[in-house]
């Protein structure tokens, strides 16, 4: 694509990377194929490349975000299904970002819209006041018929009931079982530890058994990729150093070899604090090499090998690739192959490239076309005619959960029932 950037716009190193993005795209419509939006509302606007013209359009011409493509921008959900389709490889995920912090600077919402997206960035990054809010959640209940739209969304989410806080998520070291093979962070995260704690507690058990030191360290917490695609870019900034800070000092207390996550939506974000933090004269080199060490748990596991499996009784599994473990971060066979490993019957469901609607706060901000998606994408894995349904990432495993009759459970949990751990809660 032509770009027309002039030399004073192109000094600016943001600028300069969106030119380099846009000019890789030769205009094909391959990615409209693969983009659920445009998938369902069959609008030009709604998908990437069509996104990809407004968003030059308002770099080039430098205007502020306008009240149409904030609309269209507002629809992606960020599941960078376009990346994988597009064969010039273009890298929309990090133009998409560039757009989402312009809207951010230069577009003002109704305010409504902004004490709602104000409250959601304060509170989903602390375990503290998610807690709090899901317990508000459950006070509320009865009123819930009265709720519409973002808010009646948020009510749904809230589970049943709220597990107690888990003593893993604590800072401190769980020693290696036997001969130590890796010394690991693990990213305990933010709402998931509250949504369901059994995650991390999984993940622990399972790497240790593995020879690995787990360090949960102080200091580290919530990855910034919620704030970070509402286009807060100071805040998500805040968050990235706040981690890259905690887990150098683990690697300068007994070395490091990897900071590992059990949330893939998280992993995009942390695997790309390098680029996050480019600008930053302090803070760029120790930002790229804390993402050169991350890795999902899944990476990490494929790395070590499944030791002592026992087999266990269960029931055939669905495996749902979440859009940040197969588009983000190319990890599509290895969970699969683990949980064939380990024993499992997994099936996979048609259309498994389509997001289920969670990606981050998008089943909150946008409920009518995240609604349509989990109902499309439980209806596929209902299809496989499994018992239970496996996913690496907690954001679809609400979603999903919300939409099928049957348990929906994390890959890890499922890895660490068969090499000696507990039976997943629900199976
Ligand atoms: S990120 Fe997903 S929703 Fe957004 S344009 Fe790409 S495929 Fe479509
Ligand atoms: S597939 Fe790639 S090159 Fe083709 S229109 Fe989409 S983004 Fe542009």
């Amino acid at each position: 694509m032509q770009t027309l950037f002039s030399e004073a716009q192109l000094a600016d190193p943001h600028i300069a990377e969106a030119n380099r993005i846009l000019r890789k795209c030769v205009h094909c419509g391959f990615c409209t194929a693969t983009c659920p939006t445009y998938v369902l509302l069959g609008d030009e606007l709604d998908s990437p490349r069509g996104r990809i013209y407004m968003i030059k359009d308002m770099l080039e011409n430098d205007k502020p975000a306008s009240a149409k493509l904030t609309k269209h921008i507002d629809r992606c959900l960020s599941c960078l299904s376009c990346m994988t389709t597009c064969p010039s490889g273009i890298d929309y995920m990090h133009l998409v970002e560039r757009a989402r912090a312009r809207i951010e600077d230069t577009f003002r919402r109704p305010l409504p819209e902004r004490m709602f997206r104000e409250m959601l960035a304060r509170v989903l990054p602390s375990p503290t006041l998610v807690r709090l809010a899901l317990i508000g959640a459950r006070l509320a209940l009865s009123l819930k018929g009265y709720l519409t739209g973002s808010l009646r969304a948020m009510m749904d989410l809230a589970p049943r009931s709220i597990p107690a806080p888990s003593p893993f998520d604590r800072p401190q070291v769980f020693r290696a079982r036997g001969d130590r093979r890796m010394r690991l962070a693990l990213m305990s995260g933010c709402a998931q530890q509250v949504l369901r704690p059994a995650i991390n507690e999984a993940t622990v058990r399972l790497l240790t058994r593995h020879g690995c030191e787990v360090v949960v360290a102080k200091g580290a917490g919530c990855c910034g990729a919620l704030v970070h695609h509402m286009g807060r870019e100071r805040q998500s900034l805040a968050r990235a150093r706040a981690n890259v800070a905690a887990w150098q000092r683990v690697a300068e207390r007994g070395g490091l070899d990897a900071v590992v996550i059990n949330a893939s939506g998280c992993g995009t974000t942390v695997k790309d604090y390098g680029v996050m933090l480019a600008g930053d004269r302090d803070w760029a080199a120790p930002a790229a090499h804390i993402a050169s060490l991350t890795r999902d748990v899944i990476e990490v596991m494929a790395e070590l090998g499944l030791r002592e499996v026992a087999p266990v009784e269960a029931p055939a599994m669905a495996y749902h690739a979440a859009c940040s473990l197969q588009h983000g971060q190319r990890i599509i066979e290895q969970p699969k192959a683990l949980l064939r490993k380990a024993g499992f019957d997994v099936r996979e469901p048609a259309e498994g490239h389509l997001c289920c609607g969670s990606a981050g706060t998008y089943n909150i901000l946008q409920p009518a076309l995240a609604a349509r998606l989990r109902d499309r994408k439980a209806a596929n894995l209902e299809n496989t005619d499994a018992g239970a349904v496996a996913t690496g990432n907690i954001g679809c495993l609400v979603q999903i959960s919300q939409a099928v009759e049957l348990p929906v459970v994390h890959t890890v949990e499922l890895l660490d029932w068969a090499t000696g751990g507990p039976r997943p809660e629900g199976l």
